[in-house]
This record gives structure tokens, sequence and C-alpha cells, in this order.
């Protein structure tokens, strides 16, 4: 008798041990793992989905496999300030992802438009020069009615303001809007420069300024708030292998009053 009840508690036992879940104790676990009852309802992590088993002690899952991503969405176009979206849904369990795609250029029309001669009405241009060694300054304000040279003595730090004569303002202007059309539209060949709304470029470019041929290298091009351009820097070489270093700070003062 003792035997008997030894042997069927021995077949209860593994009876027991293949037909019921692991976890659960419920559920019977064929080798088919049928009999779980499992969620109708996907489970996901960041990489896999899966059918859990409704109750929540076991562990058995069934479909488990890696998300199938479809074809990614530009959800949020980059800008300058923050990054663009790229949103991906699985064509399986419909878990979404979001990748972030960092802002790279403007396109070609907002580099079209900064170089309007219109944006630089009512400006003022400090333009640093480096020659070899020499190194002078010098600010223009240009309003719609003339030009003012404000000079700055580098030794002194003295500065004398004078309106220039009609023709030299005419070339001065002509001279700055046709500089600034030309280094501005190479902004688009430019990397972005994550730094301080910056645009730099390692390229040479032959440029025309002034009706002459040159070649500008070390182009960095620097936006204020306003999307407009407020610093330019960059090397100008002439024809006869001249190089100037320039640095041009650029301000919006608004109004045609004359400069202190
Ligand atoms: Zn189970
Ligand atoms: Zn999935």
């Amino acid at each position: 008798m003792k035997r008997t009840v030894t042997a069927i508690l021995c077949l209860i036992l593994t009876l027991g041990a293949f037909t019921s879940c692991a976890g659960c104790g419920k559920h019977p676990t064929d080798p088919a793992a049928k009999g779980h009852d499992y969620l109708p309802q996907w489970s996901t992590n960041a990489s896999h989905h899966w059918h859990a088993c409704s109750e929540k002690t076991c562990t058995a899952q069934i479909d488990r496999a890696e998300h199938t991503w479809g074809e990614a969405t530009l959800v949020k176009e980059a800008t300058i300030d923050s990054d663009g979206e790229l949103k991906s849904v699985c064509t399986v369990c419909q878990r979404s992802k979001i990748e972030y795609v960092e802002f790279k250029n403007f396109e070609s029309s907002f580099w079209a438009d900064l170089a309007k001669a219109s944006n630089y009405e009512n400006y003022t241009l400090e333009e640093n020069t480096t020659v070899g060694e020499v190194y002078a300054s010098a600010i223009y304000s240009f309003t719609a009615a003339t030009v003012y040279l404000t000079n700055v003595d580098v030794n002194s730090s003295e500065m004398t303001t004078e309106e220039v004569g009609e023709a030299t303002a005419d070339r001065l202007r002509s001279y700055y809007t046709s500089l600034f059309g030309t280094l501005i539209v190479l902004g688009e060949k430019c990397e972005f420069f994550p730094i301080s709304r910056g645009f730099t470029s390692e390229e040479t470019f032959d440029v025309t300024i002034d009706g002459k041929a040159c070649k500008v290298s070390e182009l960095m091009i620097e936006l204020n708030e306003d999307l407009k351009a407020r610093k330019l820097a960059f090397v100008l070489t002439d024809a006869e292998n001249n190089t100037t270093k320039y640095e041009i700070n650029l301000r919006n003062y608004g109004t045609t009053v004359k400069p202190e």
C-alpha cells in the first residue's frame, strides 16, 4: 500500500512538472507552450515585442522578435534652436520610437534672403582688418541718405566720425553689399558649427568682389537672434597673393540718426 501511494505521488509530481506552468502553477507547459493564457496585446521593450502570459508571475512568452521598423517619417523639422524628430512605428506591435536629427544648414532660399542688400540699411559695420602685423579698425554707419565713417586709432582708442562724400558713400555701399551677398551665399556651403549660431568652412572659394577675382578662405558666419548676419570673418587673398584677415561686425541700429 505504501508503495502504491509513493508511486501515485511520483506520478502526480512527474505529470505536474510537465503539465503545470513553472511560474504560475496553473498553466500546463507542454513543449508547444499551449495552455498559457497569453495576452492578446503585445508586450514590448525598446528592441523586442512578445505576447506575455496573462498570469503576472509567469515568465512564459511567445512570438518574441525584434521590432520591424517601418519607414521613418519626419514629424518635426530640425531648426537652429532644436533637433528634428524622426518617428518610426513597428509594423507588428505598433510601438513607436523617436530619433533626433541634428540641424545641418538652412535651405538655399535662407542664404539668398540673408544676402539681400535691403537687410543692411541703417546698419553699422565695424571692420577690423589685419594685414601681416598691421591691424586697423573702422566703423561705417550706413543710413538711407549717407555713410558715416568712424576711424578708430588702434593705439589711443580715440574715435573720430565724419560723413564721407557721396561718390565714396555709393562706392562703399555697393562694395559691402556685394561683399556680403557673396560671402553670405557661401554660407550654404558651410558646415554647421553649433556654437553661437555660427557657420564655418574649411574650403577656399573663388569669388569676385568689387569686380576683382579673389579667394575667400577660413569663412565664418555668425547669426544673431533674428537670424541676420552678425559677424563675418574670412581671409581674402587677391590676385597678387596679398592676404587680408577680415572680421566684420554688423549691428542694426534701426534709425537714420547720425551716430555719436
Ligand atoms: Zn503562464
Ligand atoms: Zn514590435
